[in-house]
């Protein structure tokens, strides 16, 4: 069994931690919010008074944080992890931030000869109370190899994706496919409603044709055909559309960077800000939503 750090103990790094503790871990934990820590503590977590303190004398240090200025400021510095963690202290960077933040803070563990990955994660908040997150990894091998093994107390299904920041990169690029396809089939619903098309009917062929994609088939945006979509509860999410935004965003970020070329999720991009931006509570909702959008619902 380890001792770990934990930093970031909101929605997502809550019920991770909570994970390793049951899994017989000895955690120290920090965040600047104190609800947090105080269910950290109920579930049988150490609390730290610093960021600092929470690495000192651990084998690995997780970090589970809004963005990439979070991260940055948690991790570099005079009272940065790398500065505070000892020698040999395993980093796992599992928020979801901009690749070029993920390469600059691993590029710093590196030099100064500490391990890093970066281990992002999907499947939200309902995959990380039940431990079956899925985790994109990006580092060196011996580091994943490392890290694999405490990925595997919180998710299901962990792939090493490459060098730093891939697991970054991989999941912006899933989640650019997500969002450009669930306005596409989105957009097919609201066209087949102007036709008199059935939803049924629409789903019934494309699911079983050239149309087939998750966002039809597992996570339907009408309700009736996948009982289990949020639309069948009013787009409670989920996934919410702010978050949505913000992977979309840095693959705008990414690939201005990069010179790649990605007019889709750049559209994608514009939609979903308008979607969250046009009534008060938009970015709350599922991202499946955007169809109401786009039949003119604010
Ligand atoms: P959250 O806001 O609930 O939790 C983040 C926590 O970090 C908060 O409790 C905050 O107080 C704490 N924090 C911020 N700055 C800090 C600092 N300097 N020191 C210590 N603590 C600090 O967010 P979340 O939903 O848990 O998401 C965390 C990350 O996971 C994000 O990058 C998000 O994009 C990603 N993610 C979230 C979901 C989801 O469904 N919620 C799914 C996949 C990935």
């Amino acid at each position: 069994m380890a001792t770990i750090g934990f930093i970031g103990l909101g929605n997502m790094g809550g019920p991770m931690a909570a994970n390793l503790l049951k899994a017989g871990h000895t955690l120290k934990g920090y965040d600047l919010s104190a609800e947090a820590v105080a269910r950290f503590q109920e579930a049988g977590g150490t609390a730290s008074a610093s960021a600092a303190d929470a690495v000192t004398g651990v084998e690995i240090a997780i970090t589970m944080l809004p963005a990439g200025r979070h991260v940055e400021a948690v991790y570099l510095g005079e009272d940065g992890l790398i500065a505070k963690a000892g020698a040999g202290t395993l980093f796992i960077d599992s928020s979801t931030i901009d690749v070029a933040t993920a390469r600059k803070v691993a590029g710093e563990a590196e030099a100064a000869g500490m391990a890093m990955v970066d281990a992002p994660v999907s499947g939200g908040v309902g995959g990380a109370t039940a431990g079956t997150l899925t985790f994109m990894v990006g580092g060196p091998d011996q580091a994943f190899e490392s890290a694999e093994p405490i990925l595997e107390v919180m998710g299901k299904t962990i792939v090493h994706a490459g060098g730093a920041g891939n697991g970054q990169a991989a999941k912006i690029c899933n989640n650019m496919i997500l969002g450009i396809s669930m306005i596409g089939v989105s957009e097919a619903f609201v066209l087949a409603e102007k036709l008199g098309l059935d939803h049924q009917k629409l789903f019934d062929i494309s699911s079983t044709a050239s149309g087939q994609c998750w966002s039809l088939t597992t996570y339907c945006p009408v309700p009736g055909p996948v009982p289990t979509s949020p639309a069948n509860r009013d787009y409670q999410a989920g996934f919410t559309a702010a978050m949505m935004l913000k992977d979309l965003k840095l693959a705008q970020e990414a690939a201005n960077a990069s010179g790649a070329n990605t007019p889709l999720g750049a559209e994608a991009s514009q939609i979903y800000s308008l979607f969250a931006g046009a009534a008060e509570g938009n970015g709350e909702i599922d991202f499946s939503g955007i169809v109401r959008f786009l039949r003119g619902v604010r």
